[in-house]
């Protein structure tokens, strides 16, 4: 069996479902992703609509696809989501 999903929401906390695939898993493979400075992103970002990067809330929103962006640790951490988002 092959399942797929993301290992953290925005707030970088497991979700209940990722955190019983990845104990149970036999085998794990990360689908790397980048960052707009090129670095691997591993923060699954959330973010409103005038580029402010979310930090608490609700784990899931409906429709919301367009609101999340993955960083690498260091521009999350400063809640940089790049120079074409301003901030
Ligand atoms: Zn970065």
């Amino acid at each position: 069996m092959i399942c797929y999903g993301l290992r953290t929401d925005f707030r970088r906390e497991l979700f209940e479902g990722s955190m019983w695939l990845l104990a149970w898993a036999d085998i794990i493979e990360e689908l790397k992703t980048v960052c707009w400075c090129g670095q691997g992103a591993s923060c699954n970002t959330r973010f409103t609509g005038d580029g402010q990067i979310v930090r608490d809330g609700t784990q899931i929103v409906v429709g919301g696809n367009d609101s999340y962006t993955a960083l690498c640790r260091k521009h999350f951490k400063e809640g940089n989501l790049g120079p074409k988002r301003l901030k």
